[in-house]
């Protein structure tokens, strides 16, 4: 039901309701009051009468009565008066000559008990009556003494009664009228109400049942809908602002909803039909995803960020069980860069399905997919490879144990992937700082480490030997006139020499130990964890493997070159690497001038002929 019909059915609802009430209460006071004055009408009569007969029995023309009743009767509205004498009357002066005993029970009540009766009928089609029968009861202490005519009475013994008989219709019939004319005025009244709501408030309602209408839509995500066929100037004002408001919601949102869904991978697009909690979702999940950018940056190397992205899978996503691998896709090399749990297949000796055919490998579609996987058997796997740059992929390795837990993860493959995405220029920018940072620290003629890389790997060293303990052997090692081979063959064929020097060092030492190209054809060796024996050994073996090394010279002839080192231990000849490596300069000065192709360990005399020189 529309919001005018409900209005108008309240409306003569409540006046019909009102009208009832008047006309009861109507009805009710008209009857009390008609009865009432017929009732004072009646006493007065009977009074009258009373007084009338005592006269006319004290005068002794009590016999001339009937005249004067049947004159009592012309009084309108009563129909009929009749007397009925008591026992004891009867018994004294008999029964009266118009047979005046009682005529109905009523008469015989009221001479028994000696108290006034009223009997009023009510009939609202036919006549209504209203009767009362009123006692004449003895008394001696009036203006006239009863008993001193009614010898055989006493005080109060009920001598007769009067009955009369009224009709009550006049008052009746004008009660009905005032209820007949109420209803005419109601019915106005109503029929004036329904014109005017039809009229004049007709256009707000309807346009207040459009608006609900078009809001409802609206609540539940559909702006489409447009307020129609408004009439009147004010409800075209509104519907006109009302329409113009939610052609700009539809329009904004939905370009909104559009534009910022291309943030998010493609399977959390559009997934509500409201744009506005499209909107909504959206912003959430990027402003998520923006802090999880925002804080990545700020991360120092990428194994935080692995473990940031680890994190967020972990207690955004409710994943427990995965690991990241990354791929060289130049090399096809795969390293592992976090471990959550446990690494559970082969992908370091075998290689990643995932990766090679770049699709999400899953063993809920087909058991055992993956051949690197053999002790998955009690797990289901998702393998999802991720391109962050020409040459590095990512795959993520989950594991889940029960269908509920894969029908979740399933759900989070989009959320990873936006996380991934904004993974991506973090860790390829990560990536390239790193490459600059060993760009700056690496020789391009030898790919040594160079100075930069020395001074500030010392710190780094000096702190760790002092909590370990570990002792380095520094080694300086200067290839003897060289500048001989440049003069003599040229500047390339120098470098070649150089070439050769790194490739004897790299030949000669662990991996824990540390090559530099500390100048032009000079070169330091900081070797891990070493003692005096280890040290001269080592140093011997460079010396003589290079002087074994022939050298093109780009002829068809090569040439031989030796080589002077210098060598200290740290910290057991200085508190400073610094000094160490003085040291070890000091000891190939010494070699040089003692005929170089030759070991010196540094010792504390060198210092005071330093001194003297
Ligand atoms: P000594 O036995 O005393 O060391 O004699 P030396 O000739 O080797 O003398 P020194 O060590 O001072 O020689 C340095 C020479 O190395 C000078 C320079 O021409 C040459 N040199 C330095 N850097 C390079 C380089 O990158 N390439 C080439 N080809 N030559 C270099
Ligand atoms: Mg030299
Ligand atoms: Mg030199």
């Amino acid at each position: 039901m529309n919001t005018k019909n409900k209005i108008i059915l309240i409306v003569i609802s409540m006046i019909s309701i009102m009208f009832i009430f008047i006309t009861a209460d109507m009805i009710y006071n008209f009857r009390k009051y008609g009865i009432q004055s017929i009732d004072d009408k009646a006493q007065a009569v009977a009074k009258t009468i009373e007084h009338s007969l005592t006269s006319q029995m004290v005068s002794g023309v009590i016999d001339d009565r009937e005249l004067f009743l049947s004159q009592l009767k012309d009084i309108p509205n009563i129909d009929r008066i009749w007397l009925s004498r008591g026992q004891k009357v009867i018994a004294m002066y008999g029964e009266g000559f118009n047979n005046e005993i009682p005529k109905d029970d009523i008469d015989i009540e009221v001479l028994k008990t000696g108290k006034e009766k009223k009997v009023v009928k009510d009939n609202l089609f036919s006549e209504s009556t209203y009767r009362i029968t009123i006692p004449y009861n003895a008394t001696s202490t009036g203006k006239i003494d009863c008993i001193s005519c009614h010898t055989n009475a006493k005080e109060n013994d009920t001598l007769g009664a009067i009955s009369i008989e009224m009709s009550i219709d006049e008052s009746k019939q004008f009660g009905i009228k005032t209820v007949i004319d109420t209803m005419l005025i109601a019915l106005a009244l109503m029929a004036a109400i329904t014109l005017l709501l039809n009229f004049i408030i007709s256009p707000f309602l309807s346009l207040f049942d459009s608006i609900k209408k078009v809001m409802n839509k609206a609540q539940k995500g559909d702006y489409s809908y447009r307020i129609k066929n408004s009439k009147g100037r004010e409800a075209k004002d509104v519907s006109l602002w009302v329409n113009g408001l939610l052609e700009k919601l539809e329009t904004t949102l939905e370009d909104i909803d559009s534009k910022i869904s291309i943030f998010l991978s493609e399977n959390q697009k559009v997934t509500d039909k409201d744009h506005l909690i499209n909107v909504k979702h959206t912003v959430d999940r990027l402003s998520e995803v923006y802090k999880f950018r925002k804080t990545i940056e700020y991360d120092e190397t990428i194994e935080d960020v692995y473990k940031r992205l680890a994190q967020v899978i972990k207690t955004k996503l409710k994943i427990e069980d995965f690991n990241f691998f990354e791929a060289n896709t130049v090399t096809n090399e795969i390293s592992t860069v976090y471990v959550n749990n446990q690494i559970r297949c082969n992908i370091l000796e075998t290689g990643c399905r995932a990766d090679r055919t770049n699709t999400i490998i899953d063993s809920t579609q087909f058991k055992n997919v993956c051949p690197s996987c053999e002790s998955c058997e009690d797990m289901n796997y998702f393998c999802i490879p991720y391109s962050i740059s020409n040459e590095l992929d990512l795959i993520i390795s989950i594991y889940t144990k029960n269908h509920s837990q894969m029908l979740k993860v399933r759900e989070m493959i989009p959320y990873i992937q936006d996380y991934v995405d904004a993974t991506k220029t973090v860790l390829i920018s990560k990536k390239l700082m790193l490459i600059l940072e060993i760009n700056a620290q690496t020789d391009p003629l030898t790919g040594l480490k160079n100075r930069k890389y020395l001074d500030d790997v010392i710190p780094k060293i000096e702190s760790q030997s002092k909590r370990t303990n570990i002792s380095y052997g520094i080694l300086l090692l200067d290839i003897d006139y060289f500048k001989m081979v440049n003069d003599t063959y040229g500047h390339d064929i120098g470098d070649n020499a150089i070439k050769i020097v790194a490739q004897t060092l790299n030949e000669s030492i662990r991996e824990s130990d540390i090559d530099i190209r500390y100048g032009g054809e000079e070169f330091m060796l900081l070797l891990y964890n070493c003692d005096e024996k280890y040290i001269q050994k080592i140093a011997e073996k460079i010396r003589v493997d290079f002087s074994k090394k022939e050298i093109p010279t780009g002829g068809k002839t090569t040439i031989f070159k030796t080589m002077s080192i210098g060598v200290s231990m740290y910290p057991s000849d200085a508190q400073s690497i610094t000094d160490c490596i003085k040291y070890a300069d000091l000891a190939l000065y010494k070699a040089k001038n003692s005929g170089r192709n030759q070991v010196v360990r540094f010792e504390n005399s060198l210092l005071k002929n330093q001194d003297h020189t």
